[in-house]
């Protein structure tokens, strides 16, 4: 069965995935000479940058995500799809999806990244990773449920593995989220659970380099280090999990945690749909792509982002898997598309280092840029700033400014909700609809 898509008398881009690649290309295409054709499995754009803070119950999901449909409502040259892409025909230029079979004239997959678990079937069962809005609001659930639990639990053993939480990666994200948590304790728990022994609660950061933020400056890594020690967070550098049954965490040096949550950020690995040819798979499950983002070995398929590994003389391991990166890719490319229609030569890809930066709590984050870098109170308003206006949508900006002012002011937010959806009855394409806890 073809998904029912009109026929224009234009060239058909079909993209999948709605991420920062893909909106950025989307976005420029709109408009232009080719029907362009948008499949995401959600039917929304997610902010992956702020995950961590709905997570921490400090924002709400909806202030970081943003409609597809409202985002291109006015370009009539831009069709939304909300489907799972799960095969590609490379010979017959068409794609299977779980609404149907989509044809296409050029082909462009910007499907982002998922977390890697490093083949481990038990970790990757019990470990919470916070790769999509709705991991992160169920980490928000686990989280405030296990504090309600543990004020009933008299046995401290037990009571310790509601309480302590193992945040496994020592990069952004798991610096990012065991500062938050450090926070939470410090300022949160006293006030909402008075009853509780906080000095019982235990934030563990687990890293398997001899520093954290590795592949940001030094300064960058020590600061951090420093700044999270400070908030109490216990840091274990050079340690691996091996094991892990939900109950208990297992590091290679024997070690045994235990904890009943353990935030998973030790790492991503692409995921394309199958029936590209094993010619273009690269390390990390990316996709080799040339400066033109063209698929190796196939005609008409290109890759942008997360996805894609692109070679250039200044990143010969691909560019990094950031925001940046992907957008500008995205861009790229869509420019490409549009000197192709009028007979333009093409250009290749540049990557332009923007920097990086990771916040550590209030007042506290480290900035490196490309000819600074520096850290503190300074480096948090520019982290912020920097995340606010890269959100997507006016209202969006708002809310999260007054969610961020509020929080800064009070020292409290008051989103700490437990709200279980009920089993859900409308059948939506989704992995994502599964009830949360
Ligand atoms: C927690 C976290 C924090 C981060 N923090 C930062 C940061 O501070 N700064 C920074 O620069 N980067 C950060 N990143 C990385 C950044 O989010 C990624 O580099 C960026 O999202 C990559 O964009 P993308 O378009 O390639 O993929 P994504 O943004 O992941 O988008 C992929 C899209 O494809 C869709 N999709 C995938 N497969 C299919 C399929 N088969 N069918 C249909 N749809 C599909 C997905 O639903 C998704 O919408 C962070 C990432 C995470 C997870």
């Amino acid at each position: 069965m073809k998904i029912n898509l009109p026929e224009l008398d234009k060239k058909r881009v079909v993209v999948i995935g709605g991420g920062f690649a893909g909106i950025a290309l989307v976005k420029k295409l709109a408009g232009k000479n080719y029907q362009v054709v948008l499949i995401d499995r959600n039917n929304y754009h997610q902010f992956q940058p702020l995950f961590y803070q709905v997570a921490m119950a400090g924002l709400e999901p909806s202030s970081i995500v943003f409609p597809l449909r409202k985002l291109f409502r006015k370009k009539e040259n831009t069709f939304i799809r909300m489907t799972e892409v799960e095969r590609i025909d490379p010979e017959k230029r068409q794609l299977h999806t779980t609404l149907g079979v989509v044809n296409y004239d050029y082909l462009v997959l910007a499907t982002g990244a998922e977390t890697n678990f490093f083949g481990n079937a038990q970790i990757a069962d019990k470990a919470i990773p916070m790769k999509s809005v709705s991991e992160a609001l169920y980490l928000r659930n686990h989280i405030l449920a296990d504090y309600e639990k543990s004020l009933s639990i008299e046995d401290y053993e037990e009571r310790q593995s509601y309480l302590d939480i193992v945040v496994v990666g020592g990069g952004p994200t798991g610096v990012e989220v065991a500062g938050s948590l450090a926070e939470m304790k410090k300022y949160i728990l006293p006030k909402d659970y008075p009853e509780l022994n906080i000095e019982e609660v235990d934030i563990f950061l687990i890293q398997g380099n001899k520093d954290l933020l590795h592949g940001m400056s030094e300064k960058a890594s020590e600061k951090a280090l420093e700044f999270l020690t400070n908030l109490g967070v216990k840091i274990l550098l050079e340690k691996r999990v091996t094991a892990y049954d939900g109950k208990r965490v297992t590091l290679n040096d024997g070690t045994t945690i235990p904890a009943k949550k353990v935030i998973w950020a030790a790492g991503i690995t692409g995921k394309s749909p199958e029936g590209l040819s094993t010619e273009c798979k690269g390390p990390g499950g990316r996709i080799l792509v040339d400066r033109y983002s063209k698929v190796q070995g196939h005609d008409n398929i290109y890759a942008i982002g997360d996805i894609a590994l692109m070679k250039e003389e200044a990143y010969p391991d691909g560019h990094p898997q950031l925001a940046q990166a992907a957008m500008q890719q995205g861009k790229n490319l869509a420019e490409n598309f549009i000197r192709l229609d009028k007979g333009k030569a093409l250009v290749p890809f540049t990557y332009r280092d923007l920097g990086s930066m990771a916040t550590i709590g209030r007042n506290r984050a480290v900035v490196d840029l490309p000819n600074i870098k520096f850290q503190g109170t300074f480096a948090w308003f520019v982290w912020l700033f920097v995340h606010l206006f890269s959100l997507l949508g006016v209202k969006n900006k708002v809310f999260v400014f007054l969610n961020w002012l509020w929080g800064y002011s009070t020292y409290d937010q008051s989103l700490r909700l437990i709200i279980r959806p009920k089993l859900n009855k409308v059948d939506i394409p989704s992995e994502e609809n599964a009830p949360v806890l």
